[in-house]
């Protein structure tokens, strides 16, 4: 596979290896700022930190050039970003926090609601028998956003799937097109003693406005005719992540190797020469206070979510449900590679891309999908596993490269952003290519330094990438960009493992901040709103 995508990267006479001031090509050289000049501290701080990021936008430093094997190091970042705000300490996220598996589209406005509502049917169900021989009804009121856009992301059918008591990860397409088919259909829950018949009609669309504690708000109810028995008020923060009134996260306990950005983990792995999966193992084994068995059971779960996805996905043809009209594609492309005159190397992109373009579409249809890191980007490291199995990867290097993908996946979440709201496109598709590449760089046993060389690159050319979803759909660009994410993934493995990998001039910390930074300066229009770029300009018919 390396070998036929194998693309000879030649970086003489780009801008980012300029060595003069000023050279003309990047623009003009910044000048310093001076401690002397009457600024305050803050304001000295603001202006260094502009005269930096000036500077790095620009490829160009006054500074005497490093060698070439030096790392690049990573530029300021205004303390105004959020993302960096939020950046403290060690990074403590799991893989069950990152990896989650539940219905497209929306992370937020479909998982997030299906994992409330089988919350909420796990928490009644262990209520006593005397109060649940009395339970007439379960109703759910969606308030806020999810009221206002959750039709068009499915909300309703998702949070009566987990009413049904159908748990997220494991729920059948079949069973979620059935409800959105037939939507006047009764359909029976045991809780307890208690039989209800539950539709479509108990997920009630209530106040768009209102002073909710979150704009993804929405209660749960067991009733006794007009008598509430147990309520719960509950909230889908993003990502699929949930939360209820009175919340507290989780005790969570410390990382054996704590590491906040990409340098501190490669001292690990280069100067300490513990290997990758072993030192992520046992961070996630220490963080989580998980057994090795259930985080390798974990991950094989997952592993089998994304090839069920990109299987169902190439066989299945049909027109995805909203206003775009839009026809798959990926069965038809894996149906034409049987006749295909592309050559062994136009075969394996088509390939590869299939497998972006079927997980993807499965989102659209509001199928089991795993974030990865989000539900929109959620078609790209499917692609990397599917690709991988056809390699014939052995299952403990895929759960390694698993890992791997987690770290990036982390590094990006807690020195930049995930969100396409926060950080455009590159914050989902890029961050996504980028844990491909690590992925795949890892389960095929490249170095450390090959694995966030490989990351990097993929980021990199991904950033800058805006967020204009037509008509608020998780489709176009969405889908077609997974498939260019997986082939970017792929792309950016093939170079950094050809590359000699102590001359690569960018380092992974450094395209972080760069996304970061990005994030801070795109223009609201391109982050999530639908009011820029594609969005405004594809009329709809
Ligand atoms: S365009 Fe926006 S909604 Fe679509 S995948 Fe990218 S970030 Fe997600």
């Amino acid at each position: 596979m390396d070998k036929l995508l194998k693309v000879i990267g030649n970086s003489e006479g780009a801008c980012g290896t300029c060595s003069t001031s000023g050279c003309g090509t990047c623009g003009p050289a910044t000048p310093k700022p001076e401690a002397s000049t009457g600024l305050n501290r803050r304001q000295f701080g603001y202006t260094a930190l502009a005269a930096s990021a000036t500077a790095i936008l620009a490829g160009c430093s006054q500074e005497k050039p490093a060698e070439a094997s030096a790392p690049t190091p990573a530029p300021a970042l205004s303390p105004e970003l959020n993302v960096v705000q939020a950046s403290k300490g060690p990074i403590m996220t799991t893989l069950e926090e990152f990896y989650k598996m539940g219905p497209g589209p929306s992370s937020s406005h479909t998982m997030g609601p299906m994992r409330i509502t089988y919350d909420f049917f796990q928490r009644v169900s262990k209520l006593p028998d005397d109060q649940l021989k009395r339970a007439t009804a379960l109703k759910v009121h969606l308030y806020g956003s999810l009221s206002a856009t959750g039709k068009g992301h499915g909300t309703d059918r998702a949070s009566l799937a987990g009413l049904l008591g159908k748990a997220p990860a494991t729920c059948p397409p079949e069973f979620l097109d059935s409800l959105a088919a037939n939507p006047d259909e009764a359909h029976k829950v045991t809780i307890g003693p208690s039989t209800l018949n539950l539709t479509l009609k108990d997920i009630i669309f209530d106040a768009t406005k209102g002073d909710f504690h979150h704009p993804n708000t929405m209660t749960a109810k067991l009733l006794a005719g007009d008598e509430t028995l147990y309520e719960l008020e509950y909230y889908s923060v993003g990502g699929g992540f949930i939360e209820w009134k009175g919340y507290k996260p989780p005790d969570k306990g410390q990382p054996k190797y704590p590491y906040e950005h990409a340098k501190e983990l490669k001292k690990y792995l280069i100067d300490d020469k513990i290997p990758l999966g072993k030192l992520l193992l046992a961070n996630e084994m220490a963080i989580s206070g998980k057994s090795e068995k259930d985080i390798w059971e974990f991950l094989d779960q997952v592993s089998e979510v994304m090839l069920r996805g990109v299987n169902t996905g190439l066989t299945v043809d049909s027109v995805l449900p909203g206003p775009i009209k839009l026809h798959s594609k990926a069965a038809a492309m894996q149906r034409n590679l049987k006749t295909s005159s592309k050559g062994e190397v136009g075969k394996a992109v088509t390939r590869i891309a299939s497998y972006g373009f079927a997980m993807g579409e499965e989102n659209a249809r509001g199928h089991i999908i795993v974030t990865a890191p989000t539900a929109g980007s959620a078609g790209i490291i499917p692609a990397i596993v599917k690709s991988l199995h056809d390699l014939n990867a052995p299952n403990e290097k895929i759960r390694e490269g698993f890992l791997a993908a987690a770290a990036i996946g982390y590094l990006c979440k807690h020195n930049a952003t995930l969100s396409g709201a926060e950080g455009g496109c590159q914050a989902e598709v890029g961050v996504g290519s980028s844990m491909g590449a690590a992925m795949a760089a890892q389960t095929m046993g490249a170095s450390p330094k090959v694995v966030s060389n490989a990351a990097e690159s993929a980021l990199e050319h991904h950033l800058g990438m805006t967020c204009d979803p037509v008509a608020g759909y998780v489709q176009v660009p969405c889908i077609e960009r997974c498939a260019y994410g997986a082939v970017k993934a792929w792309t950016a493995y093939c170079i950094a493992s050809e590359e000699v990998p102590e001359e690569r001039r960018v380092d992974l910390d450094t395209t972080i901040s760069a996304m970061a930074l990005t994030a801070k300066e795109m223009n609201v229009k391109y982050k999530e709103t639908s009011e820029g770029g594609l969005a405004v300009s594809v009329v709809l018919c």
